[in-house]
């Protein structure tokens, strides 16, 4: 349907300017932190008429079945699954945190490199760790470099994994430096335009952003300047303008979704995206810009919140689960610590003292699942090594493969009996990771250039928004892609 109509207007302007290609200005990729695809809609009291919501859903097209087809649902898996179409299998990114040859390293570690801006740790980034070209690479690689790629957010992984490895520019927060960095993968110096705006701003940076609506303000004015300042969307050179809100996501953490802060915040980002969709009308045009909004993941309501209602909620800690299963491979194997650790549902044999013991890894990753299955609120323990050979539903068989970076993923993938999450006692806010449509179920909304207003419920992924944007541009998708473009 989207494909149609760019077919139409590819025509037309054949006919009327024949050296002009039939590509948009820009693209604005525009992720919100763990926004479930329902918040568009439970929010509709909070939307103003003229807001920026209204107006992507009165103007844009809105694909509402919009799946994550991996795990775990988790903010880099997210923003790198988005960007290159495909998932941690191919990219690399298995989770916000992995380890990377025995490493504990974050989603954009990089010992290499340098802060530009600040000297603190936060600017020890890049794109390095994902292994898949994403949408702006190949924006990049169709207009021979000449096209402008830049990413904007509070968090580091949320610009530099959108962004890509051939970006430009990628801009995050220094939470200790209480400014907007970069690092000297991308530059040696921090344009004057940075510096001016953390100069400009300095009051409201050095204020808490992180789940406070002035964070929400500060992301989308420096996207603001970075299309200013960058030139973006000035000639027929198709440029990317990467944005993603972090204070959605951490907000609703701290507080628990349908809370006075999270509406709060929403608000504030209704207001935001109108700002960002007037600034893009006056400096770029209505109609030369392709938008799209999405969701690194979504998010689910607070246990105390189910037990309320009288739904079945349970909480659990996935460390005392580790503890005890490494309690009963202790008692078979007579070694402490089988399984070394674990990120959320990821969990990390300790191959080496396996090897050194001279143990059979597949016993004793077997073992380790049946120790973990014994846990009542552990519904699957599965050995991916093994996965073919376990019952799981081939849904999730394959969720979890998509999911499985060798060499960087755990070893063994822990779900959770239904309604079971982890966190602390009494703790308000919210959490995802995990398969369920709460966690998986995200917005997706294409909106400007060539797109007509409409809707359709028919299944698509995250994986389908890259090579959606490329097959609207013409260029070719990502190098790993597995999506399908949405027609
Ligand atoms: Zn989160």
């Amino acid at each position: 349907m989207i494909l149609a109509a760019i077919a139409a207007i590819a025509t037309m302007t054949a006919v009327a300017q024949p050296s002009s290609p039939a590509r948009p200005r820009l693209v604005v990729g525009i992720v919100v932190d763990q926004m479930r695809w329902d918040y568009l809609y439970t929010y509709n009291n909070i939307w103003a008429a003229d807001g920026g919501f209204n107006r992507l859903l009165a103007g844009g097209y809105s694909c509402a079945n919009t799946m994550i087809d991996y795990l775990p649902t988790v903010t880099a898996c997210g923003h790198a699954s988005i960007y290159t179409g495909t998932t941690p299998a191919w990219h690399g990114i298995a989770g916000n945190n992995f380890l990377l040859d025995g490493v504990n390293v974050t989603s954009v570690t990089d010992a290499n490199a340098h802060g530009v801006g600040s000297d603190t740790k936060a600017g020890q980034v890049s794109p390095r760790n994902m292994l898949a070209t994403t949408i702006g690479d190949q924006i990049k690689l169709a207009t021979d470099g000449k096209a402008v790629v830049a990413g904007v957010s509070l968090k580091d992984r949320a610009a530099v994994l959108p962004a890509g490895h051939s970006a430009d520019l990628a801009l995050w927060y220094d939470n200790k430096a209480k400014r907007f960095i970069t690092s000297d993968y991308y530059t040696d110096k921090l344009p004057q335009w940075v510096t001016d705006f953390n100069r400009d701003n300095k009051a409201a940076l050095a204020t808490n952003l992180w789940d406070e609506p002035q964070g929400t303000t500060m992301t989308t004015q420096l996207a603001i300047a970075a299309l200013n300042n960058l030139q973006m969307g000035r000639d027929d050179v198709t440029d990317l303008l990467a944005v993603s809100y972090s204070t959605t996501d951490a907000c609703a953490h701290n507080h628990g979704i349908r809370t006075d802060s999270v509406n709060a915040i929403y608000r504030q980002l209704d207001r935001e995206l109108a700002t960002l969709l007037d600034a893009l009308d006056s400096r770029v045009g209505k109609g030369n810009y392709l938008l799209f909004l999405t969701a690194d993941h979504g998010g689910t309501y607070n246990i105390n919140t189910m037990q309320e209602r009288n739904l079945p909620g349970y909480r659990t800690s996935t460390s005392a689960i580790r503890r005890r299963a490494n309690e009963a491979l202790q008692r078979k194997f007579g070694i402490e610590n089988l399984i070394k650790t674990n990120f959320q549902y990821s969990f990390y044999l300790d191959n080496d003292a396996i090897r050194a013991a001279d143990l059979d890894r597949d016993d004793v990753a077997a073992e380790a699942c049946r120790a973990l299955m014994r846990e009542p609120l552990v519904q699957w323990a599965v050995d991916i090594e093994n996965i073919n050979a376990s019952y799981l539903p081939a849904e999730l068989r394959e969720r979890i493969a998509k999911g499985y970076a060798r060499d960087r993923s755990g070893d063994i993938h822990v779900i959770l009996r239904p309604l079971a999450y982890t966190g602390a006692p009494g703790h308000p806010g919210s959490a995802h990771g995990t398969f369920t449509q709460s966690d998986s179920h995200i917005p997706l909304v294409f909106y400007g250039w060539g797109i007509t207003a409409g809707e359709t419920t028919r299944l698509t992924h995250m994986t389908d928004i890259a090579p959606t944007v490329c097959a609207l541009l013409h260029m070719q998708a990502p190098n790993c892609t597995i999506g399908q473009p949405i027609f």
